[in-house]
């Protein structure tokens, strides 16, 4: 049979394309290399407590588009969980990203909103010039917030000194002028009630699916057998990595079963000092409260970070990578029957609602 698209990623992009076009009427074949559909949205059940968990890291939808929104609507419902991020510095605990409490609870002190902007101004060095990742930080909130919160977990996050790291990794440190914590500012946000995967089971029905098939190791043979492809796999792993590899940040997940109830209270604690070695114990538990857990377990993970593009999560996206991408990009112009989208074909960060919004998009131009 020659299907009029195969898909190759059962990611989020992967499969709103491949539910658009089934839709459409299209015939589909969908391929991937994991053992399971979802891409890095995936979870499952463990198995000693039934607790929802992430196998890539946790992740929590939010968006402004009432269209997003509604389109996920129809393969999940959500709950109202409300992000809020708290960082470990010092054996104290602050709230993320930082605000009126973390600086009052910080300082000692016990400003008002209107105080706040003088105040930081006041502790910031002159520096017209910032050479490098801890000069701009230092510029934008000061000596003190910068070494509490940022040196230690960006040493973690780039495996490197920031005087090294260049001053355009940061555009902005927000501090909020209030003592507003909730981490996302978005109209609609939540957590689906089963987690991830059914939302895929949803996307995928009544569409085959190959899965342990890595699209790469037989490209003649799919092409084949359909008019086009949808590429959701790294841009250069398709054309063979030939002007060389992409980089990309990647994450080492720690995952432990534990017999108590609640261990840190907290669905996402970060840990800001140097000498701890994760970045982060995400407790999924706290993602689901509706549930009522009422068993003296739970689960943690521990987050540590390192580079390798073979495990690609965030895209490094330095100028040289850039450089590398406008090559691959410039190669793909020339392959007509393909669609390339999603994080990795794009070498891009992209939240999920944006990746759905980018999936339809690819969609309606494909004329579904
Ligand atoms: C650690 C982490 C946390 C995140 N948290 C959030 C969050 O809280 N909220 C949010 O909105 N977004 C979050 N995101 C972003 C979210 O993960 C992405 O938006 C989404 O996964 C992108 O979907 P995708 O289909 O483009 O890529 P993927 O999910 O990576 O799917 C691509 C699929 O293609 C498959 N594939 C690749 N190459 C081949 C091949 N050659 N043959 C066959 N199959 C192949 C892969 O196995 C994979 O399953 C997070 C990302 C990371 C890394």
């Amino acid at each position: 049979m020659i299907y009029d698209y195969i898909v190759v990623g059962a990611g989020l992009f992967g499969a709103v394309f491949a539910r658009e076009a089934k839709d459409a009427g299209k015939s589909v074949l969908v391929l991937e290399k994991r053992d399971h559909v979802g891409g890095n949205c995936y979870t499952y059940e463990f198995e000693d407590s039934g607790i929802t968990v992430p196998l890539y890291g946790p992740h929590i939808f939010h968006t402004d588009s009432l269209e997003i929104w509604n389109y996920l609507h129809r393969f999940t419902e959500f709950n109202r969980y409300q992000h809020r991020v708290l960082t470990t510095h010092g054996n104290r605990v602050y709230a993320l990203p930082i605000n009126l409490g973390t600086i009052n609870a910080f300082y000692g002190v016990n400003l008002k909103p209107g105080e706040v902007g003088a105040f930081i101004q006041r502790k910031i060095p002159v520096n017209p010039q910032p050479m490098n990742f801890e000069e701009k930080a230092i510029s934008l909130i000061g000596p003190d917030l910068y070494d509490a919160f940022f040196k230690g977990y960006s040493t973690k996050q780039w495996n490197t000194d920031p005087i090294k790291l260049p001053a355009e990794l940061i555009t902005r440190l927000p501090v909020r002028q209030s003592y507003y914590d909730s981490y996302y500012d978005d109209r609609y946000q939540g957590m689906p009630l089963g987690g991830y995967t059914p939302i895929f089971d949803g996307l995928l029905k009544g569409i085959p699916v190959e899965l342990k098939t890595d699209f790469i190791d037989a490209k003649d043979h799919w092409f084949a057998r359909c008019r086009k492809v949808v590429y959701t796999g790294p841009v250069d792993e398709y054309f063979d990595c030939c002007h060389g590899r992409l980089r990309w940040g990647s994450v080492r997940f720690e995952t432990e079963s534990l017999g108590v109830s609640d261990y840190q209270g907290t669905s996402v604690m970060n840990f800001a000092d140097p000498d701890v070695p994760h970045t982060r114990i995400v407790e999924p538990k706290h993602f689901y409260r509706e549930r009522r857990f009422t068993e003296e377990r739970t689960v943690i993970i521990r987050e540590y970070s390192y580079f390798d593009p073979l495990t690609p999560y965030y895209p490094v996206r330095l100028a040289d990578d850039l450089e590398l991408l406008a090559k691959y990009q410039a190669l793909a112009l020339g392959e007509p029957n393909v669609i390339f989208g999603g994080r990795l074909a794009e070498y891009k960060y992209y939240d999920m609602d944006d990746i759905i919004g980018e999936a339809l998009r690819a969609a309606r131009k494909a004329g579904h």
